[in-house]
């Protein structure tokens, strides 16, 4: 598609907000020096957008005409990373600016694709500002403040696209996605994120092109997952996921339970997780990508492990085999690295053992260095499983009392408490070991 050239539009100091108070001292120093040195320096991206929107940027991007060996020359501080496209990032301290040059072309945003038919291309990779802009996906990220003359440039609209907070892609959207299907997802991120509406034109090919995810990196798919809900913004993000026809090809596992979900358990868990998520991001505490995983395919694993205790496997057996399945079939979409996916195991394992109550074992599971988090994973099931809220309420009080009074409590427990029926799980519904593995099935809810 060859695009028309971009016209510039120029937007005055006294027309926009963007002041250099809110700018970071390291990026304004990046601008300056480049500035000084002869070369055309902007800031870019979700910085201006954010500006322009009196957010505080997450990180601040620099986009310029010098080569990334031009830009090392510049600064001691300087690092060069990426390999087909280089990438400049000038490190201060904690912080680091990345700087890139004007790129031609297409781009898919993870700057590291080195060969093209087997063969390296590295020409014609640099461009002009005109080329760097129509090659960025939404024209709200296509944005260039110059520190030269505190001036907004914007080649693709983007700055009334701000204004009417809309996300429009650059371009034909569906060769936007073809391109880079990761653009649908970054449209559903950005427009819960921002708050914003995804344009009618941009938003149409979604739902027709969201099985082309399975050709994307899984491994570019799991950062997308941590950024989409692990960023203060999980439960509107999902919900545009599920509306936008994206769940299924993207946590397939959460789309097939949900679509079973005929008590609305699931949808609960799910909720309250994501809602918690966003809680605790607000709150500045840590979330982690297991607790988040493990509480997304906690339905896929229950189902799992209830099918393989009918066929009759011993309940460890079936645990193991019931997490590795899961985490291998959600694996071909994201790939969540071992390190968090150890633990998410560890949390699902742990949950069989919160009713037994022997003196032994419950000191046992109190130091298991996955206490915590599995206890906190009880808790989000008891949120909607009501049989559960004693379980948890045990447990809430077995850690608050000292050790001895706990001890003395548990004096003469040496039968397990009695097992819950299993099938009030969410994810187990229509399943139970006497049942077999024969299924409810109902049509699935047509999305909002
Ligand atoms: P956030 O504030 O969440 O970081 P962002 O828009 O800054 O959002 P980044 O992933 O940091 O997102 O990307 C920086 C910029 O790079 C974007 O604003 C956009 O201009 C460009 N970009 C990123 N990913 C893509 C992509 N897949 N296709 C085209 N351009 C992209
Ligand atoms: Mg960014």
């Amino acid at each position: 598609m060859p695009p028309s050239p971009p016209i510039l539009r120029v937007i005055e100091r006294e027309q926009h907000p963007i002041s250099r108070k809110n700018i970071s001292k390291s990026a304004l120093r990046v601008l300056y020096r480049l500035n000084e040195a002869g070369f055309d320096a902007y800031l870019v991206g979700g910085a201006v957008r954010d500006l322009l929107l009196g957010r505080q940027p997450k990180d601040f991007d620099v986009a310029t005409n010098a080569t990334p060996e031009e830009v090392r020359q510049l600064f001691r501080n300087c690092r060069l990373i990426g390999r087909r496209f280089r990438l400049a990032h000038v490190v201060f301290g904690p912080e680091i600016i990345e700087v890139a040059t004007f790129r031609a072309g297409d781009d898919d945003g993870s700057g590291d694709r080195e060969m093209e038919n087997g063969r390296l291309v590295r020409d014609n990779v640099y461009g002009t500002i005109e080329e760097d802009a129509v090659r960025r996906d939404f024209t709200a990220n296509a944005l260039y403040y110059a520190v030269s003359d505190f001036t907004v440039r914007d080649y693709v609209g983007g700055f009334d696209d701000v204004g009417a907070r809309v996300l429009r892609l650059i371009g034909d959207p569906e060769s936007r996605y073809r391109e880079d299907p990761v653009r649908m997802l970054r449209a559903v991120r950005l427009a819960a994120k921002l708050d914003f509406t995804i344009e009618a034109a941009s938003a149409e090919p979604i739902a027709r092109l969201a099985p082309l995810l399975a050709e994307a990196s899984n491994a570019r798919l799991f950062d997308e997952s941590l950024k989409l809900f692990l960023a203060g913004h999980a439960e509107r993000g999902f919900e545009l996921l599920e509306r936008y026809g994206l769940l299924e090809h993207f946590l397939p596992d959460v789309a097939t339970a949900l679509a079973l979900d005929a008590s609305g358990l699931c949808r609960q868990m799910l909720v309250t997780a994501l809602r918690d998520c966003d809680a605790r991001v607000a709150e500045e505490k840590s979330v982690t990508p297991s607790f988040l995983f493990a509480a997304l395919l906690w339905p896929a694993y229950a189902h799992d492990l209830q099918v393989l205790l009918s066929q009759g496997h011993d309940l460890a057996v079936a645990e193991q085999r019931a997490a590795d399945r899961v985490t291998l079939r959600q694996g071909s979409r994201i790939a969540i690295p071992r390190r968090f996916s150890t633990p998410m195991h560890e949390i699902w394992w742990l949950q069989s053992r919160f009713p037994q109550r022997q003196r032994k074992r419950v000191f046992r599971l109190l130091a298991h260095p996955r206490f915590r988090a599995a206890f906190d994973f009880l808790e989000l099931r008891a949120s909607a499983v009501p049989e559960l809220r004693e379980e948890a309420q045990w447990w809430a009080q077995a850690q608050s009392v000292p050790s001895d009074t706990l001890a003395a409590q548990l004096v003469g427990k040496t039968a397990p408490a009695r097992a819950r029926p299993a099938s009030q799980e969410p994810g187990t519904e229509g399943e139970s070991p006497s049942r077999g593995t024969r299924r409810r099935r109902r049509p699935r809810k047509a999305a909002e």
